[in-house]
């Protein structure tokens, strides 16, 4: 017995460990789906970031770079200004030389925070000497008195200002080079800004380049014209690059407008001043600008190639944000959608399990232990598991059949009359509760009362058991004279019921008749004595009543008539 439990808990323990790990299964089919994807997208919200941090920091070194290059405007005119002018311009150049400053350390902060430390420190280590060098070379050559200055002095100062133009243009190089947005669909921009920081430089160089002989009213050099020839072809192949690196889905309305105005106010309008003053000096003509002059219409036309630039700059770093915010959506979503399927999982599996395994488990224990039923602890097929379920119903089911036929029985027993086997009170209480709730069945029901004529002389002239032989001929007679479906009810000692239903008066009492008929003519023999004895009885005949008791009750007067009309007759 011990052992018969030991085996049917260790039979479900392995049944519990199957789902178990089929539990297990199907969580880590869901992580190895989910877990790619989350790092797919994590990755992806990294990279936009990076892409952000890139943009933003190429944002501060682009400004700082068109700020040294507005410097040099600023430079050129007050070291091409006339005596009259030179204060003003003196001041006008300090006042911008302390933007550029500000602009500078404001880069130097974005770069460490966004993790370009080594750019940060060569723009404090590198350009910041250089543009102090520069600087200091700008102001020496203005302290010059106007008489003792050279052309030559004034195209050094300009060129030590280029350098420092130079140097932040290499910082703008070592950040593409440690960029990973060329790697993304953001290195359009990315290159297309730095196309426009050179040619707003370039541009910048063209009126730089002639800038000092124009200033002495001298014959411009051939190294001179060279550079600014240079610097103009390479100025307006920039423009033609700038448009064809623009992503074609971000030539907005505004971009196409702007960059139209780089052609339209810079290379239709600006070059062709350069051009004519390369002309006035080869035909050894007088200029047509001064030095200033110069600096302040070229410095106008150029404004147009910053627009575009600021534009771009701007647009990118839009664009950037929301591919950003895309990302950080899709890993969001991601996440929960993982985690929703993973929890989803996991509370389904605990469901069925406590819900619908465990007790189906439980169930199945539970079938095997009533059937008897042995549960193998190692069953070489699966299947022998359902074999010996199926055996444990089947036996159920054979001894619920069983017990249902011995409740029938006993049930039997319970309502019959010991002696006779006809139906007892019992069995009769049943059928009054059965009848009575079917009024219309009650009012064609008959009751017949059949009582033994004198029976108690039949037990005192011949003894209890020839009466009870008695009892059962009458029994016996009236299960001849009525169908199986009627009742015959032992009502008393001696007095019996019969009960049909649905008949007419006439009908009963032939009935009736001939079971008085039938009794009449049975002979008890009477063993020892030698004698056989004969019994009558008296019947009543009643049908239909409001309740039973009134119709028994009519039944009973009728044969107690009978009685009194001298017995063994049939009333009614
Ligand atoms: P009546 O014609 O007026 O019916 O007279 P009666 O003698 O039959 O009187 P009654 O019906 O009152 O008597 C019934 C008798 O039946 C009384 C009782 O001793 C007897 N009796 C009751 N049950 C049994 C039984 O199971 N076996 C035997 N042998 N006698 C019984
Ligand atoms: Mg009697």
């Amino acid at each position: 017995m011990e052992r018969k439990l030991k085996n049917e808990k260790l039979r479900s323990e392995q049944i519990s460990l199957r789902l178990f790990a089929c539990m297990v299964v199907i969580i880590l089919s869901i992580l190895y789906i989910s877990i790619p994807l989350i790092i797919h997208s994590d990755q992806e919200y990294i990279k936009t970031q990076q892409v952000l941090t890139e943009m933003t920091s190429l944002r501060a070194l682009v400004k700082t770079a068109n700020k040294i290059s507005r410097e040099r405007a600023h430079s050129n005119k007050l070291m091409s200004s006339q005596p009259d002018e030179l204060e003003n311009n003196r001041k006008e150049l300090q006042a911008f030389r302390q933007v550029v400053d500000a602009q500078i350390n404001e880069t130097i902060l974005t770069l460490q925070k966004n993790g370009f430390d080594s750019i940060a420190l060569q723009l404090r280590a590198d350009l910041k000497p250089k543009l102090a060098q520069g600087r200091k070379k700008v102001d020496a050559y203005a302290e010059i008195p106007p008489d003792q200055r050279t052309s030559a002095q004034l195209d050094h100062a300009i060129v030590s200002m280029f350098k420092v133009w130079d140097s932040n243009r290499k910082l703008l190089n070592v950040l593409m080079t440690q960029s990973k947005t060329k790697d993304s669909k953001m290195s359009n921009y990315f290159i297309s800004i730095l196309v426009l920081t050179d040619m707003r430089d370039q541009a910048g160089r063209v009126a730089s380049n002639i800038i000092a002989p124009v200033t002495f009213g001298e014959k411009i050099s051939d190294e001179n014209r060279a550079r600014s020839l240079q610097t103009q072809h390479q100025a307006q192949y920039l423009w033609t690059m700038v448009d064809a690196i623009q992503p074609q889905n971000a030539k907005t309305s505004e971009y196409q407008y702007l960059y139209r105005r780089v052609k339209t106010e810079f290379l239709d309008q600006g070059l062709p001043l350069i051009a004519k003053l390369l002309d006035e000096s080869k035909n050894n003509e007088a200029y047509f600008l001064t030095g200033t002059q110069l600096t302040e219409r070229i410095v106008d036309k150029f404004i147009t190639v910053m627009d575009l630039q600021n534009y771009i700059l701007d647009y990118s770093i839009e664009v950037a944000t929301e591919q950003h915010k895309k990302a950080r959506h899709q890993l969001i979503f991601t996440l929960c959608i993982s985690s929703l399927c993973l929890l989803i999982a996991i509370f389904t599996m605990i469901y069925a399990r406590q819900r619908v395994f465990s007790p189906l488990i439980r169930a199945r224990d539970m079938i095997l232990g009533l059937s008897n039923t042995p549960d193998e602890q190692q069953p070489s097929k699966p299947q022998q598991e359902f074999v010996s379920l199926f055996e444990a119903i089947g036996k159920l089911k054979d001894m619920l059949q069983q017990r249902d036929m011995m409740e029938l029985q006993l049930k039997q027993i319970a309502n019959s009359d010991v002696l006779t086997g006809v139906s007892n009170r019992l069995a009769l209480d049943e059928y009054i509760g059965v009848l009575e709730s079917q009024p219309e069945t009650l009012s064609q029901t008959c009751v017949i009362v059949v009582d033994i004529d004198n029976f108690k002389f039949v037990n005192e002239q011949y003894g209890h058991i020839v009466g009870d032989q008695v009892i059962v001929m009458i029994a016996d007679q009236l299960k001849q004279h009525v169908r199986s479906s009627d009742l015959i009810v032992r009502y008393g000692g001696d007095e019996f019921l019969v009960v049909i239903e649905n008949i007419q008066m006439d009908v009963a009492k032939a009935i009736a008749e001939s079971i008085r008929l039938g009794i009449s003519k049975e002979r008890i023999v009477i063993s020892n004595m030698d004698e056989a004895i004969q019994v009558s009885v008296s019947i009543g005949v009643a049908i239909g009543a409001g309740s039973w008791l009134e119709l028994l009750e009519k039944a009973d007067q009728s044969m107690l008539r009978a009685k009194a009309r001298g017995k063994n007759v049939v009333e009614g």
